[in-house]
């Protein structure tokens, strides 16, 4: 009796951003529903994106997990930053700088986002929920959001105290707000993915990166040349996950820009 009924969030946006917030709210002692119009929790895949966690993030991360080595476990230390460069075909790679108190861990996507969402109370995510609309009240201190469960067609509306838009870079949120705003383009066109090298430890290929990149397992490699620039670093569980960035006039074609704010 007389005690305050908790404030309640809706997160529109399950990955990283979306179950980051939500960790972050219900610690501070909200209630938090997470709309996802994916109809299932991400599977672990070989393929996918590697992150790279610094100190703080760590830190945050760890204090959001009831077991929080598990953040150790699924992650690899990366102790050395180094960034080096080659210009022409013959010239031999020369290391720019080295940073042996470099201080972040590798994660896999997969692996960080299932760590974060298995730690959250099932009942906070609504999977296959397409995000529609939000209106606010008059006096602007609540907020009703509408969504479609996509496997009934079902329209739900769900009344909160907070709208979070974590529904990723082309936020459908954020155009209500900013219907004329344009992404800036970054520069360069990025190819990238995670080779899982697991059964082919002892291949020609994977022991040739490895005498070119002799600290992978510890280190984030960038290489930098004229006209591109590439990171390499390895992930728990043989795998290696690069980034190969080509800088290039923004191009004609209809792509999805972003702007990389982490590695
Ligand atoms: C090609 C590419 C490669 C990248 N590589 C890397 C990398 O190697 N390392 C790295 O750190 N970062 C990388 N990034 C950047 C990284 O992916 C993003 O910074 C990060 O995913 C952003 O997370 P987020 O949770 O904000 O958004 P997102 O991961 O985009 O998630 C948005 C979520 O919202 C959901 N959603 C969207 N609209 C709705 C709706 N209407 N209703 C309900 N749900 C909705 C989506 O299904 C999705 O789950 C890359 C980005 C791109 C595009």
């Amino acid at each position: 009796m007389g005690e305050k009924k908790k404030a309640k969030a809706v997160i529109v946006g399950g990955s990283t951003a979306g179950v980051s917030c939500a960790h972050a709210l219900i610690s501070a002692g909200w209630d938090v529903v997470v709309l996802e119009k994916s109809s299932q929790p991400p599977r672990g895949s070989p393929t996918g994106a590697g992150l790279a966690l610094d100190r703080q993030a760590i830190n945050i991360i760890e204090s959001w997990l009831p077991q929080p080595q598990l953040l150790q476990q699924t992650t690899l230390p990366l102790t050395i930053d180094q960034n080096q460069t080659a210009d022409g075909e013959k010239e031999a790679s020369r290391i720019l700088t080295r940073d042996e108190d470099f201080n972040f861990r590798a994660a896999h996507w997969a692996d960080l986002h299932g760590l974060l969402y298995n730690a959250l109370p099932a009942e906070v995510f609504l999977w296959g929920h397409l995000y529609l609309s939000f209106r606010t009240s008059g006096d602007k201190t609540s907020v009703t959001v509408e969504a479609k469960a996509l496997q009934t067609e079902e329209i739900i509306e769900i009344n909160g105290d907070l709208l979070v838009a974590a529904d990723g870079c082309l936020s459908q949120i954020r155009k209500t707000f900013l219907p004329d705003l344009k992404l800036r383009y970054s520069g360069y066109c990025a190819w990238r993915g995670v080779l899982d090298f697991s059964g082919n430890e002892d291949s020609e290929t994977i022991r040739s990166i490895q005498r070119v990149y002799p600290d992978l397992g510890k280190c984030l490699y960038f290489d930098l040349r004229t006209g591109s620039h590439a990171v390499l670093y390895e992930l728990l569980s043989k795998r290696l996950n690069w980034i190969w960035y080509v800088h290039q006039p923004e191009p004609e074609q209809k792509v999805i820009l972003y702007s990389h704010p982490i590695l």
